[in-house]
């Protein structure tokens, strides 16, 4: 399923994100861009030791990334370009600021992606599987912040969002349902 705005297209597609051919994807990783489990394990396992050696870099260049924000690396192995990292909040029952820090991670991958002329990418469900960030609140911050974005900037082109497993996927794709009737 996909929407225009603007000059751009929101698609939401099931899949796996190291899979994918846009130019960037983005990871879910944490703060000190060391290895996880989940998306991060699996874009490191895909992608090859380039990725942890750039995170490692940049962990000793500036001590990694702060939740909200976005760095960026190339991709390896991978069909893709650029990984660009981003943190996001782990759920601490929604009243510690996690809404505005997830739409944060968002805004500082797409914001990053322009500075670097990325004009296609692809985004996994940040903050929703170890994070434990409630899924159908989380979709509906990423679909927003990605048709913001659409509205006010028009040098990305593509934001696809790719959900692991129809369950996810069905919570994305009535999200985005949500947003066209709005
Ligand atoms: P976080 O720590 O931000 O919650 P996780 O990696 O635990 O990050 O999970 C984020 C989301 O990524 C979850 O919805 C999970 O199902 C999904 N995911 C895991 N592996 C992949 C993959 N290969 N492609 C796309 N999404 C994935």
């Amino acid at each position: 399923m996909q929407i225009k705005i603007n000059r751009g297209l929101i698609q939401v597609v099931e899949g796996d994100i190291t899979q994918q051919n846009t130019e960037a994807i983005v990871n879910a990783a944490n703060t000190q861009l060391v290895g996880g489990s989940g998306v991060d394990g699996a874009i490191r396992r895909a992608g090859g030791p380039e990725i942890t050696a750039e995170c490692d870099q940049i962990r000793a260049r500036r001590g990694g990334c702060p939740t909200g924000q976005a760095v960026l690396t190339t991709a390896g192995d991978l069909a893709a370009t650029y990984i660009i990292h981003t943190v996001g909040p782990i759920w601490r029952g929604g009243v510690n600021d996690e809404a505005v820090l997830l739409a944060r991670c968002y805004h500082s991958s797409l914001t990053l992606a322009t500075n670097h002329q990325i004009t296609t990418i692809s985004f996994p469900s940040i903050s929703t599987g170890i994070y434990g960030y409630p899924i159908q609140q989380a979709s509906k911050i990423a679909l927003s912040a990605a048709a913001d974005f659409l509205g006010q900037e028009e040098t990305v082109s593509e934001i696809r969002f790719v959900l692991f497993g129809e369950d996810d996927f069905s919570v994305y794709r009535r999200a985005l349902e949500c947003l066209t009737e709005n």
